[in-house]
């Protein structure tokens, strides 16, 4: 019972600080002391308050793509910016009716008309170029015969006006607000910033990831591991995640679980934006990370969380002038690494990438099986999706616990397990994150 109010008492708490750094850190004191694990929502609810977006910086249109844009983009040309031809054949007056026309020119893409339709006149014309003036329709070359060098025979003769014609300033206006702050620049926005002349865009910058591993018993890829050694596969893994959600990731080598190298190490990760080390943040003798983060002035926000796989994660803030530096202390279990950083990383790094404070997708389906979830944590379970049919049904995956790669090679997405949940029954409903 004393426990219970306890909790009250810090979930008033929670809801009545944010922003105050201190009342933070008496926060997590409190929880110490309670001995209650943050739940996965509480953890990510502290994560969200840290993260901001980045200083918007300008950069080459050339390097803009997938990057949020930090300023409304007026357009400096009508687009199109003359009524055009939207299919090669021959520009007429849409009143004329004779079907036979003498031909008055030739205008190509890129030049000008010369001559103004008269009655009986039509003009050949390719995509793209200016109609002349008088001319209010296109009729296709193939509804139309050639009689002689300068008449054409119109199968079509009474085409509507404004057929195959884009009239002048129908996409854009010149003045106009085309691509708002905020947009990400997918390909089309790309598209967009250079019909109007933007050669160069302010935008949300990509937020730098150092990623460092720790261990002892980590040696390189190219290596062959000796006794009590394995490849350091969490490295380059963190650094693909990191790369697919769009930070600009480095992997800063492995650190060895000593006080020195691990001081050098993390000196050098303080200078990115988020900085997600992996190992050494549980209770081994040799688990010195959060000791040697709290030397290097990084405050710790909370440890160890309700997750399973994953309940050593670390998360703290160093503060280096105006910017947030988050740090992350992974698990270094592949698996719990992993998950640990599609859900806690991932949206930080896309919130300070300007894109919000999300995850990816998560997907409502149907379990095909029993399942006994056993502990107090919340899961987040390797499991294979399967949408192929009208419902779309998961299978938790007979995984050997969170070093277990080869199992999560075969997963599409995670599944989560509620914390108050034990026993789940073949056709429960989950919610499965995609990954
Ligand atoms: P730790 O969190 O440091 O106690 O590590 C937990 C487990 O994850 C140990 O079995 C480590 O060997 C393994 N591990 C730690 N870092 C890595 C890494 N970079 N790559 C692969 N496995 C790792
Ligand atoms: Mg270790």
């Amino acid at each position: 019972m004393v426990f219970g109010i306890e909790l009250i008492l810090i979930g008033d708490q929670l809801a009545t600080i944010s922003g105050s750094k201190n009342a933070f850190l008496s926060v997590s004191s409190v929880l110490s002391v309670a001995n209650k694990m943050l739940s996965v929502e509480e953890a990510l609810d502290l994560v969200a308050k840290h993260c901001s977006p980045l200083a918007p910086r300008r950069v080459p249109l050339g390097e803009a793509a997938g990057l949020v844009l930090a300023e409304d983009i007026a357009s400096d040309v009508d687009s199109p910016p003359h009524d055009k031809a939207m299919m090669d054949g021959y520009a007429v007056r849409s009143i004329d009716r004779q079907p036979e026309r003498q031909i008055l020119e030739e205008i190509a893409a890129g030049s000008v008309p010369h001559f103004s339709l008269k009655p009986g006149t039509a003009s050949h014309i390719m995509t793209g170029a200016p109609l002349p003036d008088g001319a209010d329709a296109v009729v296709p070359v193939e509804q139309t015969e050639l009689v002689s060098a300068s008449t054409v025979r119109l199968q079509q003769v009474a085409p509507a006006r404004g057929q195959h014609v884009l009239p002048l300033g129908a996409s854009m206006r010149a003045g106009e607000v085309v691509v708002r702050s905020g947009a990400v620049l997918r390909p089309i926005e790309i598209a967009i910033l250079a019909e109007t002349g933007h050669s160069s865009v302010l935008v949300i910058p990509r937020p730098r990831l150092a990623i460092l591993p720790t261990g002892n018993e980590l040696v390189a890829v190219r290596e062959k591991p000796g006794p009590g050694q394995i490849r350091n596969s969490n490295g380059p893994m963190l650094v693909a995640a990191g790369t697919r959600a769009e930070a600009d990731a480095t992997e800063l080598g492995v650190a060895r679980d000593t006080h020195d190298d691990l001081t050098q190490s993390i000196q050098q990760g303080l200078a990115a934006d988020v900085f997600v080390l992996c190992g050494g943040v549980s209770a081994g003798k040799f688990d010195l990370v959060p000791r040697v983060l709290a030397e290097l002035g990084v405050e710790q926000v909370f440890h160890k969380i309700a997750l399973r796989p994953g309940k050593p994660l670390w998360f703290g803030i160093k503060k280096a002038g105006e910017r947030n530096v988050l740090v992350f202390g992974l698990p270094g279990n592949p698996v719990s690494s992993l998950v640990c950083f599609e859900l806690f990383a991932r949206p930080a790094i896309a919130a300070l990438a300007g894109r919000g404070f999300a995850q990816r997708s998560s997907v409502r389906a149907k379990l095909n099986h029993a399942y006994d979830h056993a502990g107090h944590r919340a899961a987040y379970l390797p499991a294979r999706l399967d949408d192929r049919g009208s419902e779309k049904s998961v299978v938790i995956l007979p995984w050997q616990g969170s070093a277990d790669l080869a199992t999560l090679a075969q997963a599409n997405g995670l599944a989560r397990l509620p914390i108050e949940k034990r026993r789940f029954e073949p056709g429960d409903m989950l919610d499965v994150l995609l990954i």
